[in-house]
């Protein structure tokens, strides 16, 4: 680049900063900007459009078209060249404006004799502000140096919105972060919350965006990355697992020669340390939204996470902002692992997510907290400042953030409808659940931390049908000693008293991957090497594990559960190792459980056809629905694309089940049903009506299935069942609502 055209650009940026510097109105400081912008670029227009809603744009200053034309002309996201830019994100350079594509002629603003057109989208960190445009009359592309120096400008103008630099008269010169936002993701735990929010992550404010001594910038920029990569590497020697891989690529972008350059080139042409860095990650956000391939965003997102550590060294903006956490806080992140989450304890009132997934961990722990999750919720972390108003729609999948005063009452209707329903269960709670036909069904709860127990008094469940016992190790950064283990056991039968306590021994692999264990790098995790067939070909975990229930028992009964077995000889050996266990104990003198019963979970369609001799075998089985509905259908429960794809109400699933259920009812095998299904009172109770009697569920949804089996005739849903078989319909779902529907 020649000396000439960096001075250049210091030097526009220094007017700019000057500009910035002076009292002003809104409106007076865009029109200045754009007469410098075209001054220093020796163009005769240059316009700034910023967005009014999500759809459009509003010109709001101009050097050079008719001012009339200010706040008057506006153009829908993707109209004209302005619309593209915006649509895409994507700069447009012409010398032939009029003949581009897409052009659009606005007469009012008097812009029929400009040839030339250089577009370019005003964003920050991958958020859509607006366009800043510079137009000539001679047919001329523009230079790459011309192109720097008006990304700068639209850079310095995107930070100059977020600190609240432009406001003004009208909607699109209103202050950021004052209007109502809707931002639409997916259910990750049903459930409505009003709150205020909390950022995970608080976002880094730059304010000094321009300097005139790069030299000292560079330093800056150098011992700010000095001192990042010597965090990195310390992090580095207590990683392993998936937290290695990461920390590699932070250690990899902390080294990149080409990450460092661009920013130096930046700081050369006129930015502060902290803006080169907040441009590099503007780009990377911006590629991220373009990359499809899961790897890649990966990379993305950890050059973005170590682009905030960055700018937290050199703005020394910590995590601590100093704020006080509302009273009734709504956590707002870009994602979260499971043990930062119960970090925050029981105060939360609901959880927003920019990513996630329904099966992580975090999910898990907000439904064990019992709180509304919204996970894929694109943009809120963007958008959402700490105390903000926000209500999380967790049916819909939907968040309000400053709502305004129609979506506050339509919601405040929901949630007191919601309240109203909550009393009628309450009102049942102590009852047992007998439907209308007479049969009974025994609800029980999914639990797998401790904060689960309060649930079991509180939700009417007769016992905890499926413990999760892996979240204990998941939420910890090493392996629990197994004394740690005994003393968790112990606290979950005191909470449960003489109410039935399933455990299921650990299942790990596929999606629950410890941090601490070496990562088995394995093509395809869910139908690799997890669950008991890790307890089977490395028992020292198991083995520990099982002792620890033995101890905690002290002597009280004891229900041990194990997962994704897919035949008979992997529960016959898993059971010795119980048995082996169990002869140990009494060796050492300890107290053993007065009975110990052994079940399975079946979780593969294989064991649904094992022999008879394993269904007389097994004391009991327990339907793992989640796992068994996708290997049924071979569809992927953590793929967004997939997982939704096949109903649960599909004949094929439901005639399936119905030969478990005959299997076992030959044998007099006792069965349960412990898949999320089971906590769906539509699936639910087509689940009774099929024979399944025991089902296990998270806490929130007895109340619902109790309410649905009451009010139902199971034995008439099953005609219904057969007759929607029978008819050829792929899912008896339809006929399952009319019949219910038609019943009240
Ligand atoms: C299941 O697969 O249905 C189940 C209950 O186990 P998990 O969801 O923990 O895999
Ligand atoms: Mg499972």
């Amino acid at each position: 680049m020649p000396d000439g055209t960096e001075s250049e650009s210091r030097k526009l940026l220094g007017r700019l900063r000057d500009t910035m510097a002076e009292e002003a109105a809104g409106q007076e400081r865009l029109d200045k900007i754009t007469h410098l912008t075209a001054d220093s670029m020796g163009t005769e227009v240059c316009s700034i459009y910023l967005f009014r809603d999500e759809q459009t744009l509003e010109l709001c200053a101009t050097e050079g078209l008719k001012q009339e034309a200010v706040h008057h002309t506006r153009m829908k996201l993707g109209e004209g060249l302005v619309g593209r830019v915006a649509r895409t994100g994507q700069m447009v350079n012409t010398a032939d404006a009029p003949s581009e594509r897409g052009f659009r002629y606005m007469p009012e603003t008097g812009e029929e004799i400009y040839s030339s057109f250089l577009g370019l989208p005003i964003q920050r960190l991958g958020e859509k502000l607006g366009v800043l445009v510079v137009q000539t009359k001679d047919k001329r592309e523009f230079t790459s140096d011309e192109i720097y120096a008006l990304e700068v400008v639209a850079m310095v103008l995107a930070e100059m919105a977020e600190l609240g630099a432009f406001i003004g008269e009208g909607a699109a010169l209103k202050a950021r972060h004052t209007q109502p936002a809707m931002i639409r993701g997916i259910t990750g735990q049903e459930g409505t919350a009003e709150g205020h929010v909390w950022l995970h992550e608080p976002r880094v404010v730059v304010t000094n965006l321009v300097t005139d001594d790069p030299q000292r910038e560079r330093d800056r920029l150098e011992a700010a990355v000095e001192e990042l990569r010597v965090s990195v590497d310390e992090m580095l020697e207590g990683a392993s697992g998936e937290q290695l891989e990461v920390l590699e690529a932070y250690r990899m972008f902390a080294n990149s020669k080409g990450w460092r350059a661009r920013m130096e080139e930046d700081i050369d042409r006129g930015l502060s340390a902290e803006a080169a860095v907040e441009k590099e990650q503007s780009v990377a956000r911006a590629r991220m939204s373009q990359v499809a391939d899961p790897y890649l965003r990966e990379r993305l997102h950890d050059l973005d996470d170590l682009s905030n550590r960055l700018l937290r060294i050199l703005t020394g903006q910590g995590r601590e902002t100093g704020a006080e956490m509302p009273a009734d806080p709504i956590l707002v992140a870009r994602n979260i692992g499971p043990g930062e989450l119960l970090d925050y304890g029981r105060s939360l009132k609901g959880l927003v997510l920019e990513e996630g997934s329904v099966g992580s961990h975090a999910a898990i722990v907000a439904r064990a907290l019992a709180i509304p999750l919204v996970i894929h919720a694109g943009r809120v972390t963007n958008e959402a400042l700490n105390g903000d108003h926000i209500m999380v729609d967790g049916d819909q999948g939907l968040v309000h953030l400053r709502p305004d005063d129609s979506v506050v009452t339509a919601f405040r209707d929901k949630i007191a409808m919601q309240a109203q329903a909550q009393e009628r269960y309450a009102s049942i709670r102590k009852k047992p659940a007998i439907s209308l036909c007479g049969r009974r069904v025994h609800l029980l709860m999914n639990a797998g931390l401790l904060a689960d127990l309060p649930s079991l008094p509180t939700s009417g469940a007769e016992g905890v049908g499926l413990f999760r016992t892996e979240l204990q190790f998941l939420i910890r950064n090493q392996m629990p000693r197994r004394t740690e283990l005994v003393e968790v056991y112990k606290r979950v039968m005191d909470s449960a008293g003489d109410k039935p306590v399933v455990f299921r021994t650990l299942d790990i692999g596929s999606d629950k991957v410890l941090p601490y264990m070496k990562p088995t790098d394995e093509p395809n995790p869910a139908l690799g090497w997890r669950a008991i067939r890790v307890g089977l070909d490395k028992p020292g975990v198991m083995r520990m594990q099982i002792q620890a229930l033995l101890r905690a028992s002290g002597g009280r009964p004891l229900s041990v559960m194990f997962p994704f077995v897919a035949q008979y000889e992997e529960f016959r050996a898993a059971r010795a190792e119980v048995e082996k266990a169990l002869a140990i104990e009494r060796k050492l003198g300890h107290a053993v459980p007065e009975k110990v019963t052994i079940g399975t979970m079946l979780e593969t369609p294989s064991l649904a056809y094992a022999s008879k001799k394993f269904f007389e075998d097994v004391e009991f089985i327990s339907i793992g629905g989640n796992d068994l509905k996708q290997f049924f259908f071979a569809a992927d429960r953590e793929n967004e694309r997939v997982r939704r794809r096949y109903d649960t109400l599909n004949v094929s699933f439901l005639t399936f089940l119905e030969q478990i259920v005959q299997r076992c009812s030959e044998t007099g095998t006792p069965l349960s049903f412990c898949g999320e299904d089971a906590g769906r009172p539509i699936e639910a109770v087509c689940l009774a009506a099929i024979g399944l009697h025991r089902l296990s569920m998270r806490p929130a949804s007895i109340g619902p299935v109790k309410s649905l089996i009451m009010r139902t005739d199971l034995d008439a849903l099953y005609d219904v069942i057969c007759d929607a078989r029978e008819r050829g319909e792929q899912s008896v779902r339809e006929s399952v609502l009319e019949y219910l529907r038609w019943n009240g």
